[in-house]
């Protein structure tokens, strides 16, 4: 009866990559509609303005609001199956509405850069070489007047099952030669999908330690929970074991066929990690981060979705990567602050993977030495299991912390005498010394002598950092460089210095101190070329005694065995700082770094240099541990009624025109406060205010922050302001974002 009513062909609503918060409408062409079966999930090309686009389909429906006569057709079917599964499509929209962005740009967000463009979902394939009959029977003597190709065919020999592309590469072989002997009729090509080239596995599996009592506990009971929804916060310490427990869970997700999606920082995947993981598993693993290219992600996605590789492995991102056996995600350092994307689609890994979970019935584990306020409220209030490793595994100690008096001292080269000495006691007995500065460039600021000026960026107001290896000034906010000046650009005076310094200016100054003992520095600038962080970890490894300097990069996933003691240069960053989040970062951080220390069989020291040292919150970081301290952080913020006890979402404005950016938000407020009197929302506003950094890249930025106990009503608002925003005529000069559950306020 029904299907009598419904028009014979139904309407597609597509996604496209444009920032409008709607899907559009197409009709179904006939001759389509009577040889395919749309489903959602399908690419195909639309009309959109005067241009050709390629979308998404999301839905497919028999009726529309819209006047039929003005809905166009769409222009053709651009796959024969869905590239994308119903959870994912689901999950996509579920971030949209959350996180109040447009839905299109979520969609073509969530899928890798190839398919984006239109790609088809294949995996590349490549040209293999194998060995004929007749070239089989040849005697390599007779190649002897052709060396390469002799040696090509000595190669093909020793490989049965085919000679593929990276093995050519190895051996540096060349594409002619193969063509040569192809046409003598000794080899054949043979066309394969690299999905196959990639069982290569065969190797014997690592043997795993014994679990310590409280992996063993953990173990048991995450394992027990597979294939059922659930939240687990693995709290454990520094070296703690807890990739070990990762392993083992792992492990039992492969026994039962399933697949394990591991999500890591940005920067946390070190080879080391990945290597862990390959040692322990004879299985296919999907990488998925920024370091590959277009074609590799593709792949690498490919496999993922088949189900064919088992773990997958990849950052922030990948949380949108179909696999249809998922049953465990384990989301590591999850703490970590680049878990969220801080521009365009402004979404938390941690939330996309709880959702995910919960409609798929999966498990979710969130591990971390320094769990984030959020995740231990959640875990106080019951809502995630709460697994704590309290002691190291094998045979490692907890390092040692200790305050180190600045006041009053005389400072050689930014260290106080005592952590001199103490460094010397370590270098002696061939250990080695991590010296931790977050802060990167020879010197934050350059100033002058005569007149007090300070060089500045000219797009932002901050000031610009030195580099003098790279002679040049940088401006870390927006990427502006210009040649280092000797000479004040005020009065010319040739009387500038530095102020302040930079992990560049203490390798130097620990070069000088340390004659004959080599420093090796660990920051943005020094890796910037690809595998140049592996060269160095590599010779750290390789060193007895070393002096290590670095940034916030030492912090994540190394094992450096022969660390013994860990220098924190400036324990003080974070106590005057205005993001209410400060104090927790640096203690987060603090408490990271000084787990490098002590990880293998010597015991681990820590000092944290400070002019505060009997500051409440030095104090209890240093003697009572992070725990404590994230204890009392959490009171804290409970009174002073800040997240994770109230809700916040802010909508940030930037434009070069400084009055128009803060307009809009101006109106923005008034409608608000509109809305709130209308439905009685409890919603309290704060702004517009000038984020701290007014000017960044020649944008003027202002802040409207949102705030509620109760997230329903703060969304519903939220909703209704994006509507009246996209109507907005300001728009075209002021850029705008909506930041929910923002982890930056200023
Ligand atoms: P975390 O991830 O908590 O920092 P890891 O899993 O990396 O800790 O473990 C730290 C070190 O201890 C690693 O070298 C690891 O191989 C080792 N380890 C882990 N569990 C055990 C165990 N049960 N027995 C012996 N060594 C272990
Ligand atoms: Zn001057
Ligand atoms: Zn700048």
């Amino acid at each position: 009866m029904q299907e009598s009513l419904l028009t014979p062909e139904p309407y597609v609503k597509v996604a496209l990559p444009v920032p409008m918060r709607t899907l559009f409408e197409y009709k179904v062409p006939k001759a389509i509609a009577l040889r395919h079966k749309l489903i959602p999930g399908m690419r195909l090309k639309v009309p959109f303005g005067k241009q050709t686009r390629l979308g998404l389909i999301v839905e497919l429906c028999y009726q529309s609001e819209w006047n039929p006569n003005q809905i166009k057709p769409f222009t053709s079917l651009h796959d024969e199956a869905a590239i994308l599964p119903q959870t994912i499509i689901d999950l996509c929209k579920w971030a949209s509405r959350y996180y109040h962005h447009p839905i299109g740009e979520v969609f073509f967000h969530s899928l890798p850069a190839m398919l984006r463009k239109g790609e088809s979902d294949s995996y590349r394939s490549e040209v293999w070489w194998v060995l004929t009959d007749t070239g089989n029977h040849l005697q390599l003597d007779e190649l002897k007047r052709a060396p390469k190709q002799h040696a090509f065919m000595e190669i093909v020999k020793a490989h049965p099952n085919g000679l593929s592309p990276h093995i050519m590469r190895l051996h540096d072989l060349q594409g002619s030669v193969a063509k040569a002997l192809e046409d003598k009729g000794f080899i054949r090509r043979d066309l394969r999908h690299f999905s196959k080239n990639a069982e290569h596995h065969g190797h014997k599996k690592q043997v795993p330690p014994t679990l310590n009592h409280e992996q063993d506990i953990a173990v048991t009971k995450l394992s027990s929970q597979l294939g059922q929804f659930n939240v687990a916060l693995l709290d454990g310490i520094t070296g703690s074991g807890k990739t070990e427990v990762y392993l083992r869970l792992i492990e039992h997700a492969i026994e039962k066929e399933q697949q394990v999606l591991v999500l890591v920082p940005e920067i946390g995947l070190t080879p080391q990690t990945l290597k862990r993981f390959e040692d322990r598993f004879n299985t296919d693993i999907a990488l998925l981060h920024s370091n590959m290219s277009d074609r590799e992600r593709l792949d690498g996605w490919l496999m993922a979705r088949s189900g064919k590789a088992r773990i997958i492995i990849g950052t922030r991102s990948s949380i949108f990567v179909p696999a249809p056996q998922l049953s465990l995600i384990i989301l590591d350092e999850e703490h970590d602050a680049s878990y969220k994307q801080q521009d365009g689609f402004r979404f938390h890994t941690r939330d996309l993977a709880i959702m995910r979970a919960k409609s798929i019935n999966a498990c979710v584990i969130l591990g971390s030495a320094t769990p984030s306020y959020e995740s231990l409220h959640n875990a106080k209030q019951q809502k995630f299991d709460w697994i704590k490793l309290r002691s190291r595994a094998g045979s490692a100690e907890i390092p040692s912390m200790e305050r180190i008096d600045l006041r009053g001292q005389t400072l050689i080269k930014g260290f106080s005498e005592a952590s001199l000495e103490r460094i010397n006691t370590h270098l002696s007995r061939k250990e080695q010394v991590l010296v931790f500065l977050n802060r990167r460039g020879y010197a934050p600021t350059l100033m002058c002598h005569d007149c007090g000026w300070i060089s500045q960026c000219p797009n932002c107001d901050v000031n610009l950092t030195v580099h003098k290896k790279a002679n040049k000034l940088h401006c870390h906010h927006c990427g502006y460089q210009s040649a280092l000046l000797h000479q004040c650009g005020e009065c010319h005076s040739h009387e500038v210095f530095t102020i302040g310094e930079g992990t560049e200016q203490v390798e130097a100054q620990l070069v000088s101190l340390f004659k004959d003992i080599p420093v090796l520095r660990i920051d943005r600038d020094s890796t910037s070329r690809k595998d140049s962080l592996n060269a160095i970890t590599q010779k750290i490894h390789e060193q007895d005694k070393a002096i290590l300097v670095g940034t916030q990069m030492l912090a994540k996933g190394h094992h450096f065995p022969n660390v013994t003691l860990v220098v924190v240069m400036d324990a003080d960053v974070g106590l005057f700082s205005s993001d209410f989040r400060g104090m927790e970062r640096t203690a987060q951080l603090i408490t990271q770094v000084a787990g490098r220390a002590g990880r293998a069989s010597k015991p681990g020291h820590v000092l944290l240099q400070t002019y505060h040292p009997d500051h409440p919150s030095i104090e209890s970081l240093c003697s009572l541990g992070y725990e404590f301290f994230a204890n009392q952080g959490l009171q804290e913020r409970k009174s002073l009624e800040l997240p994770p006890y109230l809700h916040q979402i802010l909508i940030r404005s930037e434009s070069v025109d400084d009055d128009q950016a803060y307009l809009l938000l101006d109106q923005l407020r008034k409608e608000a406060e509109q809305h709130i009197e209308n439905f009685n929302y409890p919603i309290q506003l704060l702004g517009p205010y000038s984020a701290i950094i007014v000017r960044k890249a020649g944008q003027h930025r202002y802040i409207l922050t949102f705030k509620s106990f109760n997230r329903a009503p703060l969304h519903q608002l939220i909703s209704l302001l994006s509507q009246s925003l996209e109507q907005n005529p300001l728009t075209r000069k002021v850029r705008y974002a909506i930041d929910v559950d923002p982890l930056e306020t200023y």
